[in-house]
């Protein structure tokens, strides 16, 4: 017994298990954690937690299944009205000639603001508490990220040709400052610098990237070795690889968070682990696209940092992290020809630990330990499609099906509670979306029958 009397805390949840993701800590049966203050405390078994706390309330989940909130490591959230817009093209078509002219026509703050609503509830609704957005008008993300009471890091779009949110490399970087003075200390949201891809942006604009990065402390997220094409053509304009241009330029490491990497070859392996670069790997929207396979693995066996991401609803078509992180599990056996490639427990790290180190958050987020932030999920295991539970990661990566997901908690406070939004308007969400099918369609000539 311990000399101190028990705590008063929050919340007290009993689960029938609990998957921490922690180093130490094995998967946890009749155990429960305590909210309180936003923070975890514990995780004990059932009958001991009331010699360590005494809450105010308590909540049984006698089939449910405790995992830290998912970490969405790369998306464009206000996309996600162009969700279905257009499909079955490889990436340069796709950028080319459809999603950029519509956003030269459309986007402006209030299209993002409609379009990062219905993300932000997508993706509570499927267990993701954390994300990484990089789009347009981040200024109009923020207010929509502090109303879904989700956590994002906001990646400012920066691009060397014009787009409705800046003239130039430069006007972006300005208005990355500006954005970093009004969010200050923010309890919710962190910044940082999303340059689009190397073949967007000059060598002039790499170096006022190094200089903005040191000059701001923020990370940087770039989509980088996306296909083979992105490879190929790098080499015949600047005799390098892509990957290596930014070594030279002196942004890879810690700080430098590399999506996609479908093309990585020994050297680009050997950079990527001396710089510590972490990759973020986004399974569905590389199939989707063709654009090849990020060989985690093999990046994982080299000691580098794998995070998750669905990439935007345009090119997946989802935000569904659990759809995703089964997506990694298969296509990492595929690709080596290996079975045991990503197993189960690593696949959930992949989208809870692994992340919120790529995105330099793992000091608070992506597991289950005391003095974390109290970001996590209930995913109710009672499902035709996944009992019996032989082990609750097998049903989590390979059975689950996101609807299953039955609580959400960010910051110790409750955003889904048994399976219903607490604070959103789901109806009001799907009828905003649903005004986007007329105002697009004009533009849509590419749109299949
Ligand atoms: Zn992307």
């Amino acid at each position: 017994m311990p000399f101190t009397a028990p705590r008063d805390v929050e919340l007290l949840i009993e689960a029938r298990w609990i998957l921490p993701m922690s180093d130490g800590l094995p998967t946890l049966e009749h155990h429960a954690i305590a909210i309180d203050g936003g923070h975890l405390l514990g995780p004990w078994p059932i009958s001991e937690a009331p010699q360590h706390v005494r809450p105010a309330r308590t909540l049984h989940l006698t089939h449910h299944a405790l995992l830290p909130g998912l970490i969405n490591a790369h998306n464009h959230a206000g996309m996600s009205l162009m969700r279905g817009f257009a499909d079955d093209l490889p990436l340069m078509t796709w950028l080319n000639e459809h999603i950029w002219p519509i956003e030269a026509a459309h986007v402006n703050p209030d299209f993002v603001a409609a379009g990062t609503r219905l993300a932000c509830a997508e993706m509570l609704a499927s267990g993701t508490t954390t994300f990484a957005d990089m789009y347009l008008a981040p200024e109009a993300v923020v207010p929509v990220v502090e109303a879904a009471g989700m956590r994002a890091q906001l990646c400012t779009p920066l691009i060397d040709f014009p787009t409705p949110w800046s003239m130039d490399f430069e006007s972006g970087v300005r208005q990355t400052e500006a954005l970093q003075a009004r969010l200050g200390h923010h309890p919710l949201i962190s910044l940082a610098l999303g340059p689009h891809a190397p073949y967007t942006v000059g060598d002039e604009s790499l170096n006022r990237l190094r200089e903005a990065r040191e000059h701001l402390a923020l990370p940087i997220q770039m989509h980088v070795h996306e296909t083979r094409d992105e490879v190929d053509q790098g080499l015949a304009k600047d005799g390098k690889r892509p990957l290596r241009r930014l070594f030279d330029a002196g942004l890879l490491g810690p700080h430098f968070q590399a999506v996609h990497m479908t093309q990585v070859d020994d050297e680009d392996l050997a950079l990527l682990r001396e710089t510590d670069t972490a990759v973020i790997h986004c399974p569905q929207s590389n199939l989707k696209l063709a654009s090849g396979f990020c060989p985690v693995a093999r990046l994982q066996a080299a000691g580098i940092t794998v995070g998750l991401g669905t990439d935007g609803a345009a090119s997946n078509n989802d935000l569904d992290m659990f759809d995703e992180l089964k997506t990694a599990a298969l296509l990492a056996k595929g690709v080596s020809g290996n079975a045991a490639a990503l197993p189960a427990m690593a696949a959930l790290a992949l989208a809870t630990r692994d992340s919120a180190k790529a995105l330099g958050m793992s000091d608070r987020r992506g597991q289950l330990r005391e003095g974390f932030d109290a970001d996590l999920i209930a995913v109710d295991l009672e499902g035709l499609n996944s009992v019996p539970v032989h082990h609750p990661a097998s049903a989590a990566v390979y059975a689950v099906q996101s609807r299953q997901v039955s609580h959400v908690w960010v910051a110790g406070s409750a955003r889904v509670a048994a399976s219903e939004f607490v604070g959103l308007d789901r109806q009001a969400l799907l009828e905003e979306a649903r005004q986007y099918e007329h105002a697009l369609r004009p533009v849509a000539g590419n749109v299949t029958d």
